[in-house]
């Protein structure tokens, strides 16, 4: 009886001592510690959370740590593994008319990374402020996002036309963003498309499909169209296929 009294109580302190450890574990995981942020978070980029303004405030370090601890940068190559896969096995396999090949990109927070201007806006709690954020546009500051500028080249050396639209406004920050995509090492697009008076009140949906029809209506095959944001993805002439690419920080509508 000593004996097995003695195991019992050695089995106790075992169980207990892995327990405290596990909530040692938790207490820096912010997997664990933020559930409810996780949930909003898949919500957001599976489509199911629309039309939300802001980050809920309880989410901002968790935000905050998911855009800048790494794992945002895992899930950007991630998405980039999967384009690589469908580039080198669907589209290559059946891609017969080179010239007219395409693939759309998405500016902002995909070509171009946000996160330094939206980290003085608390990774997106605060509400859109647009006239700071177009005095951020106008600096050309943005660095790129470098899974998508690697992702980029590919699309240019294999000899798709890449095409750029972005909700900016052509009229004000034409300038700028030509000049920090460059900068950024986007050369060799085939154009990039902003949205002039003509486009102004339109939805990003309506917009990027209007421009979409007409490269389709030129003749272009859209094999793929990157963006972060749903209503870069959603509408007329998407492509053959859509990625998504992580933005919990802001929803377009
Ligand atoms: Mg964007």
């Amino acid at each position: 009886m000593g004996i097995a009294r003695a195991w019992w109580v050695w089995l106790m302190v075992v169980a207990v001592g892995a327990l405290g450890s596990c909530r040692l574990c938790s207490s820096s995981s912010p997997t664990i510690n933020n559930s409810s942020c996780l949930s909003w978070r898949l919500a957001v980029e599976a489509n199911n959370a629309r039309a939300w303004r802001t980050v809920p405030p309880n989410c901002h370090d968790y935000v905050g740590s998911y855009m800048t601890g790494g794992q945002y940068q895992r899930d950007l190559d991630m998405v980039v593994q999967q384009i690589t896969a469908y580039i080198t096995t669907e589209v290559q396999l059946s891609n017969t008319n080179n010239n007219y090949s395409a693939w759309i990109l998405d500016v902002d927070d995909t070509c171009l990374s946000n996160v330094l201007y939206y980290r003085r806006k608390r990774f997106g709690c605060d509400p859109y402020d647009p006239t700071g954020f177009k005095s951020w546009a106008a600096k050309g500051a943005s660095p790129a996002v470098p899974a998508i500028r690697t992702l980029f080249r590919k699309l240019v050396t294999t000899g798709f036309k890449v095409f750029l639209i972005t909700g900016r406004d052509g009229d004000s920050l034409a300038h700028s963003t030509t000049q920090n995509l460059h900068t950024q090492g986007y050369t060799g697009y085939q154009r990039l498309f902003m949205r002039n008076s003509s486009y102004k009140g339109q939805s990003a949906v309506a917009f990027k499909s209007e421009i979409r029809k007409q490269l389709v209506d030129q003749g272009y095959k859209i094999w793929g169209n990157v963006g972060d944001q749903w209503s870069d993805l959603a509408g007329d002439c998407a492509g053959e296929r859509t990625f998504k690419i992580p933005n919990p920080m802001y929803f377009v509508p």
